[in-house]
């Protein structure tokens, strides 16, 4: 096979429609070049529809705006304990810095590789009997894979603490037929560039009324109170979407679904391609989760052959990333308290994300796979 080298495969890049620029236009037509216009409020729309559950969606600046301002709508604030998922993004957990309370990590389970539940529940009991009840449960349904949601819903429940959902990658999966982003008493979306759609940069919190919805916007646009002057009573941010992405936005709603479609055909030829190599393995989905499938995650052998691989492909200029390195084996928060099973370690040591892109075609692939077969055969 022919080895391209011209054009760089990414890990996961952004894929336009087509509408996209025509909702862009329409701000610059209408001068709604501001943080507030008909843009934002359609897209809120179209992801609170897109979820059929009857939520409020307040767009805003970014996914980790949206749990900054999540957190504190679930009044964590200073030296507050708030149980995080270890293996994720540095953005799921940097917010409960923001508010200087402090992050616990709970590491994962190897069915989903989110939370694991019986980690979850030690932590909440320990927490609970020196007398430190967690503020809130932050778990992440990562690589589009919804977390135990039963299992983790109901240690929610029996112990009354509030879960902000963190489906920054996870638009579009769903647990029996229920869409992630519906089931936190506050969840997330992501827009960046990266994610399975994008407004170049963005985020999304999902609220149960319109007056936590209202309270969100009031903190996210500086905190002003009803006074013809500026006025202001607490703390705001701005952190408000601006209207001309809003439109890239609505664009982007529109391809959603082929986007899902899109991903999950990556990782069936991923699969079906690298069938016949040993020692590699794909996350499968449990009974009743359906994954928008992000980025399509592989299992290696070894840390070795995992590093064998990305070293192969970035050869070829192809991106692939280790999968994330949890958050309880950062330097920045190796010195907080974790509940550490050893899954989310090996997950780091062996696991890869290949690139995974909606825009990437069947070549693509099949240039990958050929790389790995030539590490691995
Ligand atoms: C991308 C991401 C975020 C942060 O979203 P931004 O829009 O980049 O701020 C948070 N959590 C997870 C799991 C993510 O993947």
């Amino acid at each position: 096979m022919e080895i391209k080298t011209q054009n760089k495969i990414w890990l996961s890049a952004p894929h336009m429609g087509g509408a996209e620029i025509d909702y862009v236009n329409q701000a610059f037509s209408s001068n709604w070049i501001a943080p507030v216009g008909p843009n934002i409020n359609e897209f809120e729309k179209d992801i609170s529809n897109y979820l059929a559950e009857g939520k409020y969606v307040a767009a805003l600046c970014s996914g980790t705006a949206s749990i900054h301002l999540g957190l504190k709508l679930l009044n964590v604030t200073q030296g507050d304990v708030v149980l995080c998922q270890s293996m994720t993004f540095a953005a799921s957990a940097n917010p409960i810095k923001y508010l200087n309370a402090r992050p616990v990590f709970i590491d994962s389970e190897t069915s989903t590789w989110n939370m694991c539940p019986l980690l979850l529940e030690k932590a909440i009991k320990e927490h609970i009997a020196i007398n430190k009840k967690p503020k809130a449960i932050l778990a992440v349904h990562l690589y589009g894979m919804p977390y135990k949601i039963r299992e983790i819903h109901e240690l929610a429940n029996k112990y009354q603490i509030p879960v902000l959902e963190d489906s920054a990658e996870a638009l579009g999966s769903t647990f029996e037929g229920r869409k992630c982003g519906v089931f936190g008493n506050l969840s997330i979306f992501s827009f960046n560039g990266n994610k399975i759609i994008t407004t170049s940069g963005g985020g999304a919190l999902v609220c149960n009324s319109q007056s936590i919805k209202e309270e969100a916007v009031f903190f996210a646009t500086q905190a002003k109170d009803n006074f013809p002057h500026y006025q202001h009573t607490e703390l705001g941010f701005n952190y408000r979407m601006s209207n001309v992405i809003a439109g890239i936005g609505r664009g982007q709603m529109e391809v959603l679904e082929q986007r899902v479609e899109s991903r999950r055909q990556n990782f069936e030829y991923y699969k079906l391609m690298l069938s016949d190599v040993p020692n590699i393995s794909f996350l499968e989905e449990p009974q009743g989760s359906f994954s928008n499938r992000w980025l399509t995650t592989i299992l290696t052998d070894s840390f070795t052959t995992r590093e064998k691989i990305r070293i192969a492909l970035d050869a070829e200029n192809i991106e692939s990333r280790p999968l994330w390195k949890p958050m309880h084996s950062q330097p920045l928060y190796v010195k907080e308290k974790s509940y550490i099973n050893g899954v989310s370690d090996e997950l780091f040591d062996k696991g890869l994300c290949l690139p995974s892109g909606s825009n990437l075609n069947k070549e693509d692939i099949e240039l990958v796979v050929s790389i790995i077969k030539t590490v691995i055969l």
